[in-house]
């Protein structure tokens, strides 16, 4: 069930994990996971895993991200150390595609730049909002982007323009064309540090006020449907807040979010995301789609 490969084509950059570990459900098993230290060795991960046709995943902070219970074969890679840092040059930032969203909207809060200020409270990597294009308030990554670097499969590295990411709604180019989004740069509107601050801080209190936020959970579980209302009311008006699979609860706060109540595995959270995709679609004739991603595809 592991993939003891990866062990043995990079037995100093590869351990094996728990994923429960690496994402912010708590859920997932063990899984060979590589950490390139800088992007030559990241292009001879992405080479070899062409080459070995390995299965494989970019790995952010897991916010996102449901992990099967019982581990994955593939491979993920993460991006650690040198791909956690970042620069900002006037209005520009240049950061890896590791760097956590929470820090880069601290340092454009600090430095005076604005536009970030949305994604206050997301906790996901740089790359895994880019690839995401996450969002809220009005606000989304695309916005932001001006040009991304990525390894694609084969180790061929591409520099893509904000454009080019073709951004929609909760979508990039790179969930049809997946690559490791290694370095972002972003560009900001000059603004007040103090009214940065206090935008940040009603954001985070709008969150802890509308959304859970001590227990384990991946934020948003399914998309907004094109028309129609939102994933949480239509949950609610089938009466599936609150509703439990196992350790897999919707939660009662808000009730796209599911959380995990302490003992919930992945069978658990995708059971009940099932289960709420049939009664949705029986009681509205709306079928909903998921946002948060399947380690591997799913079952
Ligand atoms: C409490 C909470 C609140 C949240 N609120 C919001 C919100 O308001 N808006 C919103 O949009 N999302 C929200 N999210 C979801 C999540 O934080 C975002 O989708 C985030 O962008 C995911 O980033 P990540 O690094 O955790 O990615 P992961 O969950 O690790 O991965 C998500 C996907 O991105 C890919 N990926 C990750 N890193 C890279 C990379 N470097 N290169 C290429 N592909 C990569 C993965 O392969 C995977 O398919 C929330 C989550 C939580 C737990």
């Amino acid at each position: 069930m592991i993939n003891t490969a990866a062990m043995i084509a990079f037995p100093d950059r590869c351990r094996i994990v728990p994923l429960s570990r690496f994402t912010t459900w708590r859920i997932g098993g063990p899984c060979a996971v590589l950490f390139p230290c800088d992007v030559g060795e990241l292009s001879a991960m992405m080479e070899w895993i062409a080459r070995e046709n390995v299965p494989w995943s970019m790995l952010g902070r897991g916010s996102n991200l449901l992990a099967p219970s019982r581990g994955w074969d593939g491979v993920a890679v993460s991006l650690q150390g040198p791909f956690k840092g970042f620069e900002i040059q006037g209005r520009e930032i240049h950061a890896g595609g590791g760097a956590a969203l929470p820090t880069l909207v601290g340092a454009c809060c600090s430095t005076g730049l604005s536009g970030m200020v949305f994604a206050a409270g997301i906790p996901g990597t740089l790359g895994g909002a880019v690839f995401m294009n996450a969002g809220a308030y009005g606000g989304d990554m695309s916005g932001l982007v001006v040009g991304v670097q990525a390894v694609f499969p084969g180790g061929e590295i591409g520099c893509l323009s904000g454009e080019e990411c073709r951004f929609a709604y909760r979508y990039s180019i790179f969930q049809d064309r997946p690559g490791a989004i290694y370095r972002v740069t972003l560009r900001l509107a000059p603004g007040n540090r103090e009214e940065l601050r206090r935008e940040a801080r009603e954001v985070l209190e709008k969150r802890r006020n509308n959304f859970p936020v001590r227990v384990p959970n991946a934020g948003s579980v399914f998309r907004r449907p094109d028309d129609g209302p939102p994933p949480g009311r239509l949950l609610e008006e089938c009466g599936l807040k609150g509703r439990s699979v196992g350790g897999a609860r919707f939660s009662p706060v808000h009730a796209n979010f599911i959380e995990n109540t302490g003992c919930a595995d992945s069978d658990d959270v995708l059971a009940l995301i099932r289960l709420a995709k049939e009664v949705v679609l029986d009681r509205t004739g709306i079928l909903l789609r998921e946002e948060v991603r399947v380690l591997g595809g799913g079952e």
